[in-house]
């Protein structure tokens, strides 16, 4: 069985990052959508809200599933009995970060491999921070998000 963990803050979960999993979704048998928390990194969504927003995003996708860690992807993707990190790529400027990323899970465990899916083009300018910036300014997010995710925004931002 082919299974893919893709890794990620989804702080929130948007429109860029369910193209990738709606595709990766038909390349592996499972694919494991996983929240990485990182105490270092201040999050707007609690790490429970993330994985609630991303379980409803993903409900029609009978083969993926939904986690959150703490620590190494490696160490997380290998619990999991998975052979691959799935990943997206944007712009250049994804790609130092990623190659760091990749080659360091190489030297990590080997015998995993990190596999990069090039964004759709019209998802290409889209990432959860822009989507708090825009949404923080009271600005439409509505093309970037779903629904579900333009109500939690609203209410983190305005309903205090
Ligand atoms: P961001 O906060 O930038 O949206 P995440 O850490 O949540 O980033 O992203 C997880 C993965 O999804 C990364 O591999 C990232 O490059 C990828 N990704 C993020 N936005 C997009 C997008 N618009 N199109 C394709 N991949 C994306």
């Amino acid at each position: 069985m082919r299974i893919a963990v893709y890794p990620g803050s989804f702080d929130p979960v948007h429109y860029g990052h369910l193209d990738i999993i709606e595709r990766a979704s038909t390349l592996f048998d499972k694919l494991v959508v996983a929240v990485v928390t990182n105490p270092k990194k201040k999050a707007l969504f609690t790490r429970e809200e993330r994985v609630k927003m991303l379980n409803e995003a993903v409900s029609a996708y009978a083969n993926v599933q939904v986690a959150s860690f703490t620590g190494l992807t490696v160490n997380f993707t290998l619990k999991q009995q998975a052979q691959v990190v799935v990943r997206g790529l944007r712009a250049i400027t994804d790609f130092d970060g990623e190659f760091v990323f990749a080659l360091t899970n190489k030297k990590l465990a080997p015998e995993l491999e990190t596999v990069y899916l090039m964004t759709r083009a019209e998802y290409s300018f889209i990432s959860s921070s822009t989507v708090k910036e825009v949404a923080s300014y009271g600005g439409c997010v509505k093309e970037m998000v779903p629904s579900m995710v333009v109500e939690k925004l609203h209410k983190k931002y305005y309903d205090n």
